[in-house]
């Protein structure tokens, strides 16, 4: 058996025009090496694989690909306007499973390709590590995301700032397609090239938008409302992608990229751990900013196919990016508010929220701890919110709630929004360093927390506890190594 054969694969993405792609083989990996394989997401995938030791020798060969190809894209990376494309990623192709959902299957850090530019193309074995263990989190926090099949080990040596084992990550995602393809096809390809991939995503993601002269607009919407639900998301569980290019914003409303992310600790809009952040450009608190900086971007995209007339086009584009704030509005406060137990989008409301981040801020509160000391009282912060600067917060929250819904709706809505346990970024760090060092069993106890955050774990306390202050001012997050 070969490594295709594990797939049902299809090529549809190649139907669109050459300039989208180029057709590349993945270069040899240097005595590869299976050492994560996802089951779980193998059965989801219903993949044609009989046993464990089969997906062992099946992807320690990988490289009989007939159609893999890299794809062209372009996009802001920090505010700027630059030609990417997939520069150590390399797609095999889309799966289709048995019941006929597609997922594109991607092999990141698999040598180079035309778009690699000045990079090697590789990866290295602790950032493909960290991206399996984080954007498993994220799927099991219930947050729409690129998923992690395998980690392959590999002999190759990766420079970075200092020497690194190199791995290649398989990566599925129900779309690799971002706004950056479309800055592609509308800046640097023809009308007709635009008009492709707008319907091909179209049919793709978005089926139920009727292919007429309001298509554009009308998706233009939809992945709107996708990337706002899926930020919210962030908020929710204090994530920070850290380089939220418009290259790494997916159409499909997807996170991924896992790069420089990390989970916020002490409630501090301004967060930032990625070491290329100078300016704070994607703190935990300007990712609605962004976000809608990026749809701008995508809009932009979109202008010469939204109507004939320039002027008609920029006034509808405008209308659905002038909608964000409200929606984002009603979307972040319905959240937060399900968040202390209370099911409302009243925006009487939104104040008794603002007045707990402020607390929260002011206080340096866990994030995540507050909320579950709030609903399970539990964890580091159930003291601080007994002491006094805590409780006229607490009585007007018991008003409201009172006035609203029952106990039981409060725990019900605590539950599904509070995660019990996130990937504490000290943790995460631990457990990768003794991964490289070829100690597995750290990373995967990790693992195995995180595949039930919801569900407080007994005798796993230390899982709960926020890192040393000093951890977090120190601690640097890197992108793409
Ligand atoms: P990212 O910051 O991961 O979104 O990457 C931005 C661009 O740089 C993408 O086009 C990547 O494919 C490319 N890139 C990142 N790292 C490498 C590398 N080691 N070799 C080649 N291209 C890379
Ligand atoms: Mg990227």
């Amino acid at each position: 058996m070969q490594t295709s054969d594990l797939f049902n694969l299809d090529f549809s993405y190649l139907s669109l025009p050459d300039t989208f792609h180029s057709l590349v083989m993945p270069s040899a990996l240097d005595k590869p090496e299976l050492l994560l394989f996802n089951r779980q997401l193998a059965d989801e995938l219903t993949l044609n694989l009989p046993d464990a030791e089969d997906a062992k020798s099946i992807l320690s060969q990988l490289g009989d690909f007939s159609k893999s190809y890299a794809q062209a894209y372009a996009g802001h990376q920090f505010g700027h306007f630059a030609n990417l494309g997939d520069g150590r990623a390399i797609m095999i192709g889309e799966h289709i499973t048995k019941d006929q959902n597609r997922f594109d299957i991607q092999i990141k850090g698999s040598g180079r390709t035309d778009y690699s530019r000045r990079g090697d193309g590789r990866a290295t074995l602790k950032a493909m590590l960290r991206e399996y263990l984080i954007s498993e989190a994220m799927h099991h926090l219930k947050i729409s995301s690129s998923r992690s099949l395998a980690v392959i080990n590999t002999n190759e040596t990766v420079y970075r700032e200092t020497v690194h084992q190199g791995a290649a990550l398989l990566r599925v995602m129900k779309s690799h397609i971002r706004v950056g393809t479309f800055e592609y096809a509308s800046h640097l390809g023809s009308l007709e090239d635009l008009k492709a991939l707008t319907i091909y995503t179209i049919k793709r993601l978005y089926p139920e938008i009727e292919l007429d002269n309001k298509a554009a607009i009308h998706l233009l919407k939809r992945v709107m409302i996708a990337q706002i639900e899926l930020v919210v998301n962030w908020m929710r569980v204090g994530f920070i992608h850290g380089v939220m290019n418009t290259d790494n914003s997916a159409i499909s409303g997807e996170t991924f990229d896992y790069g420089p992310c990390a989970f916020m600790n002490a409630y501090n809009p301004s967060t930032v751990f990625s070491s290329i952040d100078q300016n704070r450009r994607y703190a935990y608190g300007n990712q609605p900013k962004i976000i809608k900086w990026n749809l701008a971007c995508f809009a932009e995209a979109l202008l010469p196919i939204i109507d004939e007339n320039k002027q008609k086009s920029i006034e509808l584009a405008q209308e659905v990016i002038d909608d964000f704030d409200v929606i984002w509005n009603h979307k972040y406060y319905e959240m937060m508010l399900g968040k202390v137990g209370i099911k409302s989008n009243n925006s009487d409301h939104w104040e008794l929220i603002d007045e707990l981040l402020r607390l929260m801020q002011n206080h340096k509160m866990d994030y995540t701890n507050t909320f579950l000391a709030l609903s399970k009282e539990v964890g580091s912060e159930t003291k601080a919110l007994q002491s006094d600067f805590f409780s006229p917060w607490m009585e007007k929250r018991k008003r409201i709630l009172d006035s609203l819904n029952s106990n039981e709706d409060a725990r019900q809505l605590m539950k599904a929004n509070n995660p019990v346990f996130i990937p504490r970024n000290h943790l995460v760090e631990e457990a990768l360093d003794q991964a490289i060092k070829g100690d597995m069993s750290t990373y995967l106890e990790l693992i195995d927390v995180l595949s039930r955050p919801y569900n407080y774990q007994d005798n796993r306390e230390l899982f709960l506890k926020p890192s040393a202050t000093t951890f977090e001012e120190n601690y640097q997050t890197f992108c793409g190594t």
